[in-house]
């Protein structure tokens, strides 16, 4: 099935992505004059739409939705780490509480944090997707809703689990959204 898309009916096309879900292969016929933004994001629901294999589906996604948030965050010291590895979230509320949210209240640091090289050793999306009341104050905050691959690819109940699997790893994600597909068959 071929989509024409333009200028004028984009959004509407990434707002009826549902629709298309189930057809054998899809391809968007994009015209130049289509902002770059949503260039991209037909270009990532096509994909994802012919992607048969649900595992793999998700998959992409999930890579894809993370790599963005990443390119976000990269070197852009959004937490406003100190040189003594204290966010700026809690140098007000606990300045001895080190690595962010990686450390937990609980004062254990969560196992897939690399203390040496200070990064995360796995892709937590829900971690990803977080923001405290320091990143929300700077307009820094992402609902699932936001990204079109997680809001019409996903059932209320999986957002739920990538909304809400704080310190998981991917695999662990992934099995949970895999055992929602199992349970419907
Ligand atoms: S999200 Fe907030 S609490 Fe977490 S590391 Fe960043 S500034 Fe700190
Ligand atoms: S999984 Fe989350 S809490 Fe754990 S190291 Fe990675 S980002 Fe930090």
């Amino acid at each position: 099935m071929i989509i024409d898309v333009n200028k004028k009916n984009v959004k509407k096309v990434i707002r009826s992505t549902k629709k298309y879900i189930n057809e054998d292969k899809i391809k968007y016929n994009i015209a130049s004059d289509v902002d770059e933004k949503y260039k991209v994001e037909l270009k990532n629901i096509e994909k994802a739409i012919n992607i048969k294999n649900i595992e793999k589906r998700f998959n992409f996604i999930y890579d894809t939705v993370c790599d963005y948030l990443d390119s976000q965050y990269f070197g852009k010291n959004l937490c406003g780490f100190d040189e003594n590895g204290v966010c700026e979230y809690y140098r007000k509320v606990d300045p001895t509480h080190y690595n962010g949210c990686c450390y937990r209240e609980d004062r254990k640091l969560c196992e897939y944090f690399d203390e040496e090289h200070s990064v995360c050793t796995d892709r937590g999306i829900s971690c990803k997707l977080y923001s405290c009341p320091v990143l929300r104050k700077k307009k820094i905050e992402y609902k699932v809703n936001d990204f079109p691959l997680l809001k019409y690819f996903f059932t209320f109940k999986q957002k739920l689990i990538i909304k809400y699997s704080l310190l998981k790893p991917k695999a662990y994600v992934m099995y949970k959204l895999m055992e929602t597909v199992n349970e419907k068959k």
